[in-house]
């Protein structure tokens, strides 16, 4: 079951939304938007249930106990319609997708006496898709919501993002995350905290740290700042890294690119409170006086770069080889 009081972290915004239902203010469109993993989806099926449950008079909270917020719970509910990307290689909301939305909110509710459709990943829409979307959006049929959700605001059509009211989901706070990863897994408080300030503030992140080992792979990125690879050193480490499947090798940049961040960040203030790896400031004081600023920030671009090739076709081995090459000279 869900309730406004599973959703971490959030607070204004909540608070926001119910006064909005409240008030019957609600916009008939709506934007969610920031990084995956902090609670956008669950906040806008919270809204849903909301706004379709039968006793809505009685505050907009959802009751929980009507046949629309079981139906909901239960994933069966008639008037509630879920739409996220198809395709595995190239993710995308297509035409046929909308239009099937559209024949469906095209007639009147079954249970409630509204519709809510939420359109997860709303950035993968096509551009036919999107207009379309937007027909529909400009010309409202009936009492019918849409709650649109994307992780890149900018890959949106500005026709639509013009039609939407727009809500930003900060990163949640460390804290909050640590609290999620110790109800949800078996965890001791203090991992729990250190996975927490490694994610940025993204409970699927920290999880995926959870199972990647990270810091396991944390301690691989922090031999490439403590080592200096002499040329036969250089080859074996680019075999070690080769070996890692190609997600984990994106795991080691991440962690590379937040040791940077914290490396700089220690420049202006050593006692900085927003260090992502608190829990190894000893290490990193040892390593800050090996390098100076400028050097700093031509790795943090070097590593932004190969986050970015990563996501390419290209071979691992070669980008890892040209990596490390320039990762020694500059
Ligand atoms: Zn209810």
């Amino acid at each position: 079951m869900i309730s406004w009081q599973n959703i971490y972290g959030h607070e204004q915004i909540k608070a926001d939304l119910q006064l909005l239902l409240q008030e019957n203010k609600l916009p008939h469109a709506l934007l969610f938007s920031g990084i995956d993993g902090i609670g956008k989806l669950l906040t806008a099926k919270m809204l849903a249930k909301s706004l379709l449950c039968c006793n809505s008079q009685q505050g907009n909270m959802a009751c929980c106990y009507c046949n629309s917020c079981k139906m909901f719970d239960e994933q069966n509910h008639p008037d509630f319609y879920y739409l996220e990307p198809e395709g595995k290689t190239r993710k995308l909301i297509k035409i046929e997708q909308i239009r099937q939305i559209q024949a469906k909110i095209a007639l009147s509710p079954y249970l409630s006496d509204k519709q809510v459709v939420i359109i997860n990943d709303a950035q993968y829409l096509n551009d036919t898709a999107g207009n379309s979307l937007l027909k529909t959006l400009e010309e409202p049929i009936g009492e019918v919501f849409f709650i649109l959700i994307t992780s890149n605001k900018d890959m949106i059509l500005p026709t639509i993002l013009s039609r939407c009211m727009k809500i930003y989901f900060a990163p949640l706070s460390y804290l909050d995350v640590a609290k999620v990863l110790q109800q949800k897994i078996q965890i001791e408080e203090d991992k729990a905290k250190i996975i927490a300030r490694l994610s940025g503030g993204s409970i699927l992140k920290a999880m995926q740290f959870i199972d990647d080992d990270a810091l396991a792979l944390r301690q691989k990125a922090l031999s490439c700042l403590q080592d200096n690879f002499s040329i036969k050193d250089i080859w074996s480490f680019i075999d070690e890294l080769s070996s890692f499947e190609r997600n984990k090798i994106n795991d080691i940049m991440s962690h590379l690119q937040m040791l940077l961040r914290d490396l700089l960040l220690m420049k202006v203030n050593k006692d900085s409170d927003i260090i992502y790896n608190q829990d190894i400031k000893d290490d990193l004081l040892n390593i800050q006086n090996k390098y100076d600023e400028v050097s700093l920030l031509t790795k943090l671009t070097l590593v932004e770069e190969i986050l970015k090739r990563l996501n390419s076709n290209a071979d691992i081995k070669l980008i890892l080889q040209k990596f490390i090459l320039d990762w020694q000279n500059k």
